[in-house]
C-alpha cells in the first residue's frame, strides 16, 4: 500500500529537479555565453593593448634616433655607412631583443622595394601596404592604422599596421636619386633597391605583432574554472534543495497522507479497519484467491440485545462492550486474517486461505471468547454468527449477503450461536436443446 505513496513523492522529486535542472542549464548557458564573451573581449583588449604599446615604443626609438643619434653620426657616415643612424634600423634592432624574452612578440617595417633585404615585404604584407596606401591616400592628414588577427595555432597574433610615408624631404638624401645617395649607404646595400621615392608616397609599414595564443589560453582556463564553481554550487544548490525537498515536504506530506488514510479507513472507536477498507481487501482476497486457487471464508456477526445494553448502562458503556469486543477477536486471528466494524454493533472477519470447516472454527472461538468472559459493568455479552465460504463465482455482496442471512438465521435460533451459511446456488447455464419444447 506504500507503493503509490512512495510513487508520489518520486514523481515530485523527479519534476521538481527537472525545473531545477532546465534553470540551471539554461542559466548556464547564458552566464557561459556572456561571461566567456566578457572573457575574451578582455583578452582581445589586453593584447591591442600590448600591441599599442609596442608600435608606440618603435615611433620613440624612431624619433630618438631621428634627433639624437643621426645628427651625431652622420659626419662619419660619408666614409663608412652606419646602419644604426637609419631610425627603421633602430627600432627594428631594439625591439628584436624584446621578442628573446617575450616570444612571438615582433615588430618589422616591410618595404615593397627595400633598401635592406631583411625588410621585403611578404605576399601577405605587401597586400596590407596596398590596402594602408590607399587608405593614406584617401586621408593624407589622418594618422591611418590597420589592426587585425593573423595567423593560426601558436601564431595566431593580432597585428597593427601604420603606413610609411614620405612625408620629410631628409628621406630622399638616401632614397631618392641613386647619384645623390651616400656612397658608403651603396657600398653596403648596392643600387638595386630603396631608390627613386617620391614625397607623400607610401613605400611600407610598420607592423606589430603580439601572439594571442596565451591571453586566449588564459581566458580559456577563467572561463573553465568559473563555469566549473558554477556546476559545483549548483551541485551543492541540487543536494541541498532535495534534502529541504525531503524534509520540509516529501516526507510531512507522506506522513499525512498516511494519517489520512488511517483515518480513512479505520473505525475509530473500535481501531478496526471500517466497512470501506473491508471490501478493497475482500475484493483484492478474491483476486488472489482467484489466481491461487485457495479458498477464501467470511465470518459476520452482531452483538445480541445490544439496544438493552445501551439502554440499560448508557450509550458509553455500549462503547466500551464495541471496543473491548475488537480486543477479542484480534487475539484470535492471524495477522493475515481482517477483522472490521461493519457498522453498529456488526462486525466482520475476513478470513483468507480458510474452508467453511475452519471459518466455523474460529467463529465458534470468536463467540465462546465473547460469551464465555463477562465484559466490565454490563456482565455478559454474546453474538450471533453467520459464516459464508467464498465459491468463486459469487460476487462480494453476494458472499456477504449469504452471510448475513445466517447471522439472521443464528438469531432466530435463539442468538449466542454460529450458522453455517447455505451453499450458494449453482449457476446454471441453459442451452436450449434441438427440437425442445423450450423450458
Ligand atoms: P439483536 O440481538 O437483534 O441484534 O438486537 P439489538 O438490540 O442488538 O439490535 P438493534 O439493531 O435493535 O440495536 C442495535 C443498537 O446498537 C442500536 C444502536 O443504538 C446501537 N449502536 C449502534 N452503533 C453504536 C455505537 O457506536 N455505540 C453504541 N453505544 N451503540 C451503538
Ligand atoms: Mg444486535
Ligand atoms: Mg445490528
Amino acid at each position: 500500500m506504500s507503493h503509490p505513496r512512495s510513487a508520489r513523492g518520486v514523481l515530485l522529486r523527479l519534476k521538481f529537479n527537472l525545473v531545477l535542472l532546465a534553470i540551471f542549464v539554461l542559466s548556464l548557458a547564458g552566464a557561459g555565453v556572456y561571461y566567456y564573451r566578457f572573457l575574451e573581449q578582455g583578452a582581445f583588449g589586453d593584447v591591442r593593448h600590448d600591441s599599442q604599446v609596442m608600435m608606440e615604443t618603435a615611433l620613440a626609438i624612431r624619433s630618438y634616433t631621428t634627433d639624437q643619434i643621426k645628427p651625431h653620426l652622420d659626419p662619419l657616415n660619408a666614409d663608412r655607412f652606419l646602419p644604426q643612424t637609419v631610425p627603421a634600423f633602430a627600432a627594428v634592432e631594439t625591439l628584436r631583443r624584446l621578442s628573446g624574452r617575450y616570444p612571438g612578440f615582433e615588430y618589422r617595417e616591410a618595404a615593397l622595394d627595400p633598401t635592406n633585404p631583411r625588410d621585403r615585404a611578404t605576399t601577405w604584407e605587401a597586400g596590407l601596404i596596398e590596402q594602408l596606401a590607399t587608405a593614406q591616400a584617401k586621408a593624407p592628414r589622418d594618422e591611418v592604422e590597420l589592426s587585425g588577427v593573423h595567423g593560426t595555432g601558436v601564431a595566431r597574433a593580432m597585428y597593427v599596421a601604420r603606413p610609411i610615408t614620405i612625408s620629410d624631404p631628409s628621406c630622399l638624401s638616401c632614397h631618392g636619386d641613386p647619384a645623390l645617395a651616400p656612397p658608403s649607404m651603396q657600398k653596403v646595400y648596392g643600387r638595386n633597391g630603396g631608390y627613386g621615392w617620391q614625397m607623400g608616397q607610401t613605400i611600407g609599414m610598420q607592423i606589430v605583432k603580439v601572439p594571442m595564443l596565451y591571453p586566449l589560453e588564459k581566458a580559456r582556463s577563467t572561463f573553465y574554472s568559473f563555469m566549473l564553481s558554477l556546476v559545483a554550487v549548483f551541485g551543492l544548490m541540487f543536494l541541498g534543495l532535495n534534502l529541504a525537498l525531503s524534509a520540509m515536504v516529501i516526507e510531512p506530506m507522506a506522513r499525512l497522507n498516511r494519517r489520512l488514510e488511517e483515518l480513512a479507513t479505520t473505525d475509530f472507536l473500535t481501531d478496526l479497519v471500517n466497512r470501506r477498507r473491508f471490501f478493497e481487501r475482500l475484493a483484492a482476497e478474491m483476486a488472489d484467491a482467484r489466481v491461487h486457487g485457495t479458498s477464501l471464508s467470511v465470518v459476520m456477526f452482531d452483538l445480541d440485545f445490544f439496544k438493552r445494553i445501551n439502554d440499560t448502562f448508557g450509550h458509553d458503556s455500549g462503547d466500551r462492550v464495541l471496543k473491548h469486543t475488537a480486543v477479542r477477536i484480534r487475539e484470535l486471528l492471524r495477522s493475515s486474517d481482517c477483522a472490521a466494524r461493519f457498522g453498529g454493533e456488526e462486525f466482520m472477519i475476513l478470513l483468507r486461505e480458510t474452508p467453511i470447516d475452519a471459518a466455523m472454527a474460529l467463529a465458534e472461538a470468536v463467540r465462546a471468547k465473547i460469551a464465555d468472559a463477562p465484559f466490565e459493568v454490563v456482565g455478559t455479552v454474546s453474538a450471533s454468527f453467520g459464516v459464508a465460504e467464498w465459491n468463486h463465482d459469487e460476487d462480494a455482496h453476494a458472499l456477504i449477503n449469504r452471510a448475513d442471512r445466517a447471522l439472521y438465521q443464528a438469531k432466530d435460533r435463539g442468538r449466542n450461536r454460529v450458522v453455517r451459511a447455505s451453499d450458494a446456488p449453482v449457476q446454471r447455464v441453459l442451452v436450449p436443446m434441438e427440437g425442445s419444447e423450450g423450458i
